[in-house]
């Protein structure tokens, strides 16, 4: 009985080490990991309390997927460089993904939900707004089997309807620090390295915006992560008790 337990003692002692050394030490990998309790907080300096985050560290996050064109090279943008982020999934898109979701997630990425179809909230109803959350939180539990931690606004444009809801519900709501306005079609990878660069030298640490729906993005990703690792920032991992 001692031995096996040893035995499996040093069979993951041994795994881990393997998956350290596929990493190798030039990758930005994730420097720490924040397990956010339920309890409705709200986050992000562009409108709430900063994540307690050191100066150089990040927590990056797409918004708007999954979609199977461009979500995957996220993915492999990620893998490669052994680090990990919070996807807030578009609930319409979620129903149309499941298996994609769940790839998401299964490669230790966090995924919250960003309404069921990126509706401006403040142009419909308080019954539709808390319809339109409902659904997207049923998605989810469908999904994942969990309810849903963490809600960004559409356009971040927060209600007083929604935001009252989130709380009641224990979702976090999770803004932003900053972004780097990577939704223009025609954008190149040199024009988002160099808006991602003026940012983290304005703010120095915070929630970063970026978009795995966007062709763009999905391209720029290797060398957006370049630009992190070669300045120095680590990177934040968030995840939700359960
Ligand atoms: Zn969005």
């Amino acid at each position: 009985m001692k031995s096996k337990v040893v035995h499996a003692l040093i069979l993951a002692a041994l795994a881990g080490s393997a998956v350290a050394a596929e990493c190798g030490p030039n990758t930005l990998g994730v420097e720490r990991t924040i397990t956010l309790k339920r309890e409705g907080a709200l986050y992000g300096a562009h409108q709430h309390t900063a994540l307690p985050l050191k100066k150089g560290e990040v927590v990056l996050t797409f918004d708007d997927g999954p979609v199977p064109e461009y979500t995957p090279m996220v993915l492999k943008a990620l893998a490669d460089q052994c680090t990990k982020a919070t996807f807030f999934m578009i609930g319409e898109r979620l129903m149309q993904h499941p298996q994609l979701a769940k790839r998401v997630v299964g490669e230790g990425n966090s995924a919250g939900v960003h309404s069921y179809r990126h509706d401006h909230m403040a142009a419909l109803g308080a019954d539709e707004q808390l319809a339109d959350l409902k659904k997207t939180q049923d998605i989810y539990r469908t999904t994942f089997g969990v309810s849903t931690p963490a809600y960004r606004f559409p356009f971040l444009e927060e209600t007083p309807t929604l935001l009252a809801a989130l709380k009641q519900a224990n979702v976090t709501v999770a803004s932003i620090d900053f972004g780097i306005n990577d939704w223009l079609p025609d954008d190149t990878t040199e024009i988002l390295v160099k808006r991602l660069t003026e940012s983290l030298e304005k703010a120095g640490k915070g929630i970063i915006l970026m978009h795995d729906a966007n062709i763009p993005t999905a391209k720029a990703l290797p060398a957006l992560l370049k630009v992190l690792k070669d300045k120095g920032y680590k990177v934040v991992h968030l995840e939700w008790e359960n």
